[in-house]
């Protein structure tokens, strides 16, 4: 297993408040996409992440530490929370402040080495998934760039599951992003697609 044990470390609100650095994973999208149960799912825990409907959290970058255990033998990295640009419900201000903070994350945190773009396949793209995408072309991190599907066992049948395929397609072109990028299709419920990202995952982090 690549993670013997995890636990939350800190919370940051800028760049001066970021941990220091060790290789980390970042797992973007708005609230209610997923986020918690699917970081759950991938440590084996049960309620690690709290859940990001608690107020202030949701504008915090959540670093969580795994193997950091004088017993584990397994590599220490980062697995980083972080609230979706779009905010719906925020005021401008606010806005701009974790668009800039995201931004200055994406171009300067050099131990970053994927990004988890949670879209939930129930809903599929919207306005602010676009503006995600838009920050990852801006950042030039295409590589570390890769699309989780949430909640795939609320799609009823093959066919509206293609059509979230192709629309993550279609955003992809439209943004001029590379259409190999991954596309990951993942159900916590169920434990789909767990294996899955962390080979992703893996590969990444040694490269
Ligand atoms: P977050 O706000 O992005 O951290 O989202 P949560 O992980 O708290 O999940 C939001 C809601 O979606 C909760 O009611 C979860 O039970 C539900 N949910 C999360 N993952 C899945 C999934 O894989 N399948 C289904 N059916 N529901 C899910």
């Amino acid at each position: 297993a690549v993670i013997k044990s995890v636990r939350f470390l800190k919370s940051a609100v800028d760049m001066q408040t970021l941990p220091p650095r060790l290789i980390e994973a970042a797992f973007v999208g708005r609230s209610n996409v997923g986020k918690s149960s699917l970081i759950n799912m991938l440590c084996g825990k049960k309620r690690l992440a709290l859940t990001s409907n608690t107020p202030g959290k949701t504008k915090m970058f959540n670093y969580f530490i795994a193997n950091d255990q004088k017993e584990a033998h397994g590599r220490r990295f980062y697995l980083v929370d972080l609230p979706g640009v779009g905010f719906a419900r925020v005021d401008s201000k606010t806005k701009d402040h974790w668009t800039q903070f995201t931004t200055d994350y994406f171009w300067e945190r050099q131990s970053l080495k994927i990004v988890f773009h949670l879209i939930d396949s129930k809903i599929g793209i919207q306005k602010h998934d676009l503006e995600l995408m838009d920050l990852v072309k801006e950042t030039d991190i295409e590589e570390k760039y890769c699309v989780v599907l949430t909640k795939v066992d609320k799609l009823g049948n093959k066919r509206v599951h293609s059509q979230i395929i192709d629309g993550v397609l279609d955003a992809l072109e439209e943004k001029a992003l590379p259409l190999t990028t991954n596309i990951i299709p993942t159900s916590s419920e169920y434990k789909i697609g767990r294996d899955h990202i962390w080979k992703h995952m893996y590969r990444l982090m040694l490269s």
